[in-house]
């Protein structure tokens, strides 16, 4: 009867999951105004010469400023996708990123900003033409701008645009790289300037599976004379193994943990200045 009906009815209700669902669908109704009004801005994380200990690079990272809290993109990137409003995203990212990097060269910071494409980016045909136009208008040098994209069907699906990219001359980056399926006949047909070795390698090692595959990555880039970039390194023990393996980049908490440009510009000061690489 009833009883039984309103019993299986409420079991069904999972007040956690609800709340999770009302709270992505309210963020997502409130990215396009938070977009208008610039409430998305990059924090960064530099990327280190594991051997200099200098910073070569810095990684952009978004940040969503919402309701007295910064968001990360666990939060949000996969409702701006779902949403269609990635590209605007991407782009205001990219607009801000390259912008700050002017700043520290003008500074006399010889480094590479990398940032984030999602696939839905990838899949503009107008991308390459963005960007160009981006970098005109920042004055940034394109060879000193690295896309990261990461290792997965968007790959084989968009070897044009990232041709047309590196035609324009920036750096092209494969992120989260042994996370995918990577065909790497593929890949080293691609102009693929860097690999970033996921996270969870690191988390593994030393299991000798985890090891063998971090050897076996650094053997494979400088064969392909692809630079790799060790990413998630958290501790002295992690950053001595990859150091014992041959990686020279690396990034990840033990050395610096994502920052707002200002913190950065204070590291960067930091550093004894000349000889940037
Ligand atoms: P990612 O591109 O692989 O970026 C590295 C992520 O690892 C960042 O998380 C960073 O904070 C985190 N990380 C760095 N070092 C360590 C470490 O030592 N330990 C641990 N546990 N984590 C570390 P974040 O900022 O939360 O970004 C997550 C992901 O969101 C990024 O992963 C990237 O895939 C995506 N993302 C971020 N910004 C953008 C963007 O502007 N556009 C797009 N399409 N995706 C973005
Ligand atoms: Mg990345
Ligand atoms: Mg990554
Ligand atoms: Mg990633």
């Amino acid at each position: 009867g009833w009883a039984r009906h309103d019993r299986r009815d409420r079991a069904c209700y999972d007040p956690a999951r609800a709340a999770a669902d009302l709270r992505r669908h309210r963020l997502t109704g409130a990215m396009p105004t938070a977009l208008d009004r610039g409430d998305f801005m990059p924090h960064f994380q530099p990327i280190y010469d594991l051997r200099s200990r200098r910073i070569t690079g810095v990684e952009a990272l978004a940040r969503w400023r919402h309701g007295g809290q910064v968001l990360s993109p666990h939060d949000f990137i996969d409702l701006a996708e779902q949403s269609g409003q990635i590209c605007r995203l991407g782009r205001s990212m990219l607009d801000q990123a390259c912008r700050q990097a002017v700043i520290w060269r003008e500074q006399g910071h010889r480094l590479t900003l990398s940032v984030n494409l999602s696939p839905h980016q990838l899949a503009e045909p107008d991308l390459p033409a963005t960007v160009a136009g981006l970098l005109h208008d920042t004055g940034l040098p394109a060879a000193a701008l690295q896309l990261e994209i990461t290792e997965s069907a968007a790959v084989e699906h968009h070897h044009q645009v990232i041709n047309d990219l590196a035609g324009i001359g920036v750096q092209i980056a494969i992120d989260d790289f042994g996370t995918g399926y990577s065909n790497l006949a593929a890949l080293s047909r691609l102009p693929v300037r860097c690999l970033k070795l996921d996270q969870q390698f690191i988390r593994q090692a030393p299991t000798a599976q985890a090891v063998t595959v971090l050897r076996h990555t650094r053997l494979l880039c400088q064969d392909l004379d692809i630079e790799v970039i060790a990413e998630g390194i958290e501790s002295a023990g992690d950053e001595r193994l990859l150091t014992d393996l041959g990686y020279t980049r690396g990034q990840g908490f033990r050395l610096a943990r994502p920052a707002p440009a200002h913190t950065v510009t204070q590291l960067l000061a930091r550093q004894a200045p000349g000889a940037d690489p």
